[in-house]
């Protein structure tokens, strides 16, 4: 893997909602093991077979988290940009055999060390009440994909797939190929090519070399499936919040999070230091 950004001196400013969380008000010691990373798309982070070693927070990539079974065909169960964080099993001591968590959209994203992390959730109240937070949201996350892939059209899961990756990269551009989606819906590709070639024929989307971009959102969530409303209510009602006193509590939250410069170093997934 190659390095493609040279880091700006010494320092980063990272936009993971989660890691801001923990940093600015719950441990002290994440800071200091900090390693930003390139996560380029396709990307595997974390291997059905393997316990990894390190948890991923994306700064403004996109992980999805993929249900593998025997034959290697597989459908996204979840995904995680900057509100969340990839390898949650890691910290609690176990490993799921059965989920791999891939990079959808290329970005950077910082990564601890697991032993770390579970270090300060054993140690930190404040840490374990945001973890099983975060930890009830990607349940929920999950059981929605569930009733999605049983019940709406493959043109609603396209529409709600869109619209889900766009409120975690913040963009209308998302860099997502037909195949891709097909890949991640768990569908084959013709379906989503005629759903898609709809879209665009409305004025509702476009695409072209490996991007879509979306033309007008009001329409699109009004052919998405309920599931995006839903997501973005369970997100909202999900997301963390410290108050002064440091006791965890619900919406209305933290607000805009306030970027932190952190003395990282920069590395690729496999350790290698950046030059
Ligand atoms: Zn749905």
């Amino acid at each position: 893997m190659n390095i493609t950004n040279a880091i700006p001196g010494n320092a980063e400013v990272h936009q993971n909602e989660l890691l801001s969380v923990l940093l600015t008000g719950i441990s002290d010691r994440i800071a200091s093991h900090l390693t930003l990373v390139d996560l380029p798309v396709g990307e595997v982070l974390h291997q059905t077979e393997h316990a990894e070693a390190y948890a991923y927070f994306p700064n403004d990539a996109l992980v999805s988290l993929l249900s593998v079974i025997e034959n290697g065909k597989s459908a996204e169960i979840g995904v995680v940009g900057s509100e969340g964080l990839v390898g949650i099993e890691g910290m609690i001591g176990g490993r799921n055999p059965y989920i791999q968590a891939k990079v959808q959209c290329p970005g950077t994203a910082f990564r601890v060390p697991n032993q770390l992390l579970r270090h300060e959730f054993n140690r930190l109240v404040e840490m374990r009440g945001l973890i099983l937070h975060y930890m009830q949201s990607m349940i929920s996350q999950i059981g929605q994909a569930a009733i999605c892939y049983r019940h709406h059209s493959i043109e609603q899961q396209l529409c709600r797939k869109l619209l889900v990756s766009s409120d975690r990269l913040g963009s209308d551009d998302i860099a997502l190929t037909q195949s891709t989606i097909a890949d991640l819906l768990g569908v084959r590709r013709e379906g989503v090519t005629a759903a898609a070639g709809e879209l665009r024929r409305l004025g509702i989307i476009d695409y072209r070399r490996g991007h879509i971009r979306i033309l007008e959102r009001a329409r699109l969530e009004e052919r998405s499936c309920e599931c995006w409303a839903v997501l973005q209510t369970q997100r909202h009602q999900f997301r963390p919040n410290v108050s002064r006193a440091g006791t965890l509590d619900r919406r209305p939250s933290l607000g805009p999070v306030r970027p932190a410069r952190l003395p990282v170093a920069r590395h690729d997934t496999l350790g290698n230091a950046a030059a």
